[in-house]
């Protein structure tokens, strides 16, 4: 298989470096990820300042590995349209994060920005996330990518996805042998506690950080909250196109057209 590899931690992050490993033989991989954590960037892209790439010594020998300084989005943005764009990848993989991507948290992730980048631009392309706040077993999630990454490339009949549809894998931090399986899920409904932190500089002016609780998630059946809670790993597909449809249909059956005459 050939290749990209990026994530939202920074270059040096253990997730990214479980997926190198993981990879590293017997496929061509790529691997340009941010130069310092990226997470929560979405998917921010940076058109008005310059991008500097800089090869990166902590890799294995032999791998292509750049940093740079930019966002998820520009990493995959620089590999499609600059260092592989006479030979493009036949998958994108994001990850491994630290922290899961479910629910909403889908909505403010660099991890997942990264992959949709992909999947804007017709490639297929997976983000994969580990639970927990400060997660471990990388090797295991990264093992599971691999899995997935061989089904959806060697057979695209097996697991098909349609083009602007990306994979979100969600994988409980376990050793691979207690991870109960797989399954497929919808994105749920996060339980958000949000607060702000109100703080002084020394020069007596209030800063603030933005923070929260580790975010639940409803447990309704089939989401990818769900899965994670009983011992299964969650693919959810997630598409670029964020209409609501059952929206639009009911506003075109129902609603007169005096209304949009009125606009
Ligand atoms: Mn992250």
């Amino acid at each position: 298989m050939r290749i990209l590899l990026t994530n939202d931690d920074g270059i040096s992050a253990p997730g990214l470096r479980a997926l190198v490993e993981e990879f590293r033989t017997g496929h061509e991989v790529l691997v340009v990820a941010p130069d310092t954590q990226r997470s929560a960037v979405s998917h921010a892209c940076t058109f008005l300042s310059p991008i500097r790439l800089a090869p990166y010594a902590g890799g294995f020998p032999g791998i292509e590995e750049y940093s740079i300084n930019g966002t998820p989005v520009d990493c995959v943005f620089l590999a499609l349209f600059h260092l592989w764009k006479d030979n493009p990848p036949d998958i994108i993989l994001s990850g491994v994060n630290s922290g899961a991507n479910m629910g909403y948290d889908v909505m403010y992730s660099g991890t997942v920005a990264a992959a949709m980048e992909g999947s804007i631009h017709g490639h297929k392309a997976v983000a994969v996330s580990l639970n927990n706040r400060h997660p471990v077993h990388f090797a295991a999630a990264a093992r599971l990518a691999h899995r997935l990454a061989d089904k959806i490339v060697a057979n695209p009949e097996a697991l098909p996805a349609p083009p602007q549809t990306l994979y979100n894998l969600n994988v409980p931090d376990l050793p691979l042998q207690d991870i109960k399986g797989v399954k497929f899920t919808h994105q749920g409904l996060t339980i958000y506690n949000q607060y702000v932190v109100k703080r002084r500089d020394p020069w007596e002016r209030d800063y603030y950080w933005l923070s929260g609780d580790q975010p639940g998630g409803h447990l309704d059946e089939g989401s990818d909250f769900a899965a994670l809670d009983s011992g299964y790993a969650s693919l959810t597909p997630i598409q670029v196109d964020c209409t609501n449809y059952q929206t639009l249909q009911r506003w075109r059956s129902t609603l007169s057209a005096d209304l949009l005459d009125d606009f």
